[in-house]
């Protein structure tokens, strides 16, 4: 295993969002490859294995350890089977992840909700600014250039309503021959993936990819960074290319309208487009095609991710106020490309904006 070539060097210590929140090595991703090390010498003292099993869940899964590390330690890989392990080994210890996972089985999504309610709340709200929304819904033999997969937090969550009428209007506007997967759509397995269950995401996967390559599309597209990881490295999909909507729309326009605004704006990257799918050019270049000035942040992470919102809610919330005074975002209005980062923006009172927003407004504007 990778963990054995850590050297303790220390270099990780300086960027994990955890360790900067707690300053215990027990926490920071050095301490816990030192654990793995030691596991053998370790093994009969329980106390110590249960600690090592609730501190392996408190991490972010950012991935700037990966990034960092010297000797090539594929700290991802690690976190994910150690994950995997622990949950196996200790089931007890996580239930607070059963009703999750027992919604993820029963009824395909993170909330537990009707699987039917996927394209309901959202439909609703669209259909006077979109006539006719609903005959993009999929249903068997249908087919589309596009699937939009939208995931769960945008399938039933109000607070995305604002990113979810930009992104409909703006393909729309492109004239995009398009279908949502409504209630056939599962989630897309990220949050097994975290935990390291990739039996349980593997079920829900090959649903989705059954359901997407039927449609003849070509792309599919979402606004999740989460659901990208998914669709783009796990889902074995043929013939589809799974984007993002920040490399979609990209494609799409050479040129965009400048975006007018008096506001102060930060770009924060979200972790997982970012560091683990590489998209880093395309929302800059969406940006600086509508002649957005922004600060660039830190290429840190905003604590909403890995499960820590379910594990660990207070040291989550801790990573971003943090880093909310540490770059001064009160002063700013946030863009992001993420609707994970956007809930944990916002659960802090923090102003956001996906760039899908600024873009429809930009077209609206100059139309
Ligand atoms: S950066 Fe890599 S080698 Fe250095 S302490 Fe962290 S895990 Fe070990
Ligand atoms: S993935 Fe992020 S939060 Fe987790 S150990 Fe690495 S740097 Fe820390």
């Amino acid at each position: 295993m990778s963990f054995e070539k850590c050297v303790r060097c220390g270099s990780c210590l300086k960027i994990c969002p955890i360790f900067d929140a707690v300053g215990e090595e027990q926490y920071s991703p050095r301490g816990k490859t030192y654990v793995l090390q030691v596991m053998d010498l370790i093994e009969e003292d329980e106390e110590l294995g249960k600690e090592f099993r609730r501190l392996l869940f408190q991490c972010t899964m950012c991935g700037r350890c990966k990034e960092i590390c010297s000797s090539d330690v594929d700290l991802l890989e690690v976190w994910h089977d150690s994950r995997g392990r622990a949950l196996k080994e200790a089931p007890k210890e996580f239930g607070y992840l059963d009703s999750l996972r027992d919604a993820l089985a029963n009824v395909q999504n993170i909330y537990g909700l009707d699987p039917e309610d996927r394209a309901i709340y959202w439909l609703d709200e669209l259909r006077d600014i979109i006539p006719g929304i609903e005959d993009h819904v999929y249903e068997e033999g249908k087919t589309a250039d596009v699937v939009v997969f939208l995931g769960c937090l945008m399938s039933f969550r109000y607070s995305q309503m604002d990113v979810l009428r930009s992104f409909f209007k703006s393909l729309e506007r492109a004239e995009i021959d398009y279908l949502v997967m409504g209630s056939q759509e599962f989630c897309c397995g990220h949050p097994l993936h975290l935990m390291g269950d990739e039996e349980g995401a593997d079920v829900l996967r090959k649903h989705n990819k059954k359901v997407i390559e039927s449609t003849g599309a070509d792309y599919v597209v979402t606004c999740c960074p989460g659901c990208l990881i998914q669709l783009s490295m796990h889902h074995s999909l043929e013939g589809v290319e799974a984007l993002h909507h920040t490399q979609f729309f990209d494609r799409q326009y050479d040129s965009l309208p400048k975006y007018e605004s008096e506001e102060d704006f930060a770009y924060h990257d979200p972790c997982e487009l970012h560091r683990i799918c590489d998209v880093k050019t395309e929302p800059r270049s969406l940006l600086a095609k509508m002649n957005v000035s922004y600060k660039e942040m830190e290429l840190s992470c905003c604590g909403g991710g890995g499960l820590l919102r379910m594990t660990d809610p207070d040291l989550s919330d801790k990573i971003i106020r943090l880093r909310a005074a540490s770059e001064h975002l009160r002063k700013y209005t946030v863009i992001t490309a993420c609707p994970s980062c956007r809930e944990q923006l916002l659960g802090n009172n923090l102003e956001t904006v996906d760039i899908v927003e600024l873009m429809d407004a930009a077209l609206e504007e100059g139309r």
